[in-house]
């Protein structure tokens, strides 16, 4: 059934303060094409995050309810919240054609991947432990047990690198950014997704998409 969609899947996990958000937040200002699934969570909004916009935020209960329900692909424990990603926006979009990038850790990915072998993982890695350490603190919106707490969990986000088939090394930004959009660009490329997007064309010029490998 996957090969049948014209729109690509990436999911990029990383440790807290590797700069995942503000690395895909650069990409989607560049590539607005690619839809950014908004996930539900049962922790608490920081500062500044709005219902909708970062996440959809509820409570325990109702996450469980919903998990119950199936109406998520995937969810996980995460540093002691829930998070989960809609079934029904995902696969909608799917249909529509539309790339979409999901922002999970690498429980979420390893479940994704079962449903969506093609989905892209990317994992993005902060270039020293040090730099993970300044950058949470940097941050300054979590309290200071909450900022240990994801330090020693990035030790074991981490340690699933190897499971993902793309490594980034956040050192230099636009570096980073610049591999980010290549990994894009070349899943567009690939020979599904191309001959999925260009039906017409791979017929006048007589390819056969199903003999595609
Ligand atoms: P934060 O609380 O800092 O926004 O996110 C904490 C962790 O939860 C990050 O590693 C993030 O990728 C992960 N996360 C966010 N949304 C989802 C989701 O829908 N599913 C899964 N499995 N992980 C998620």
């Amino acid at each position: 059934m996957s090969q049948h969609f014209s729109g690509s899947l990436f999911m990029v996990a990383a440790p807290s303060g590797a700069g995942k958000s503000t690395l895909v937040n650069a990409l989607l200002a560049q590539e607005p094409t690619i839809k950014l699934s908004i996930s539900t969570t049962t922790r608490q909004p920081r500062p500044g995050e709005q219902h909708g916009r970062e996440y959809f935020f509820t409570t325990a209960e109702d996450f469980v309810a919903r998990a119950n329900a199936g109406e998520f692909l995937e969810w996980a424990e995460v540093h002691g919240n829930y998070y989960g990603t809609s079934r029904l926006f995902v696969e909608e979009q799917m249909r529509a054609g539309t790339d979409i990038l999901l922002e999970i850790d690498w429980q979420g990915a390893r479940q994704v991947k079962k449903q969506f072998p093609q989905a892209a993982g990317i994992f993005i890695l902060p270039p020293s432990i040090a730099a993970l350490e300044e950058r949470l603190h940097k941050r300054g919106q979590d309290e200071p047990h909450v900022i240990t707490r994801r330090l020693l969990a990035a030790g074991g986000e981490i340690a699933h690198a190897p499971e993902f088939e793309y490594v980034i090394i956040n050192e230099e930004f636009p570096v980073a950014l610049l591999e980010l959009s290549a990994i894009v660009r070349s899943a567009r490329c690939r020979f599904a997704q191309q001959a999925a997007r260009n039906a017409s064309l791979f017929a006048q010029l007589g390819i056969h998409a199903e003999q595609h490998e």
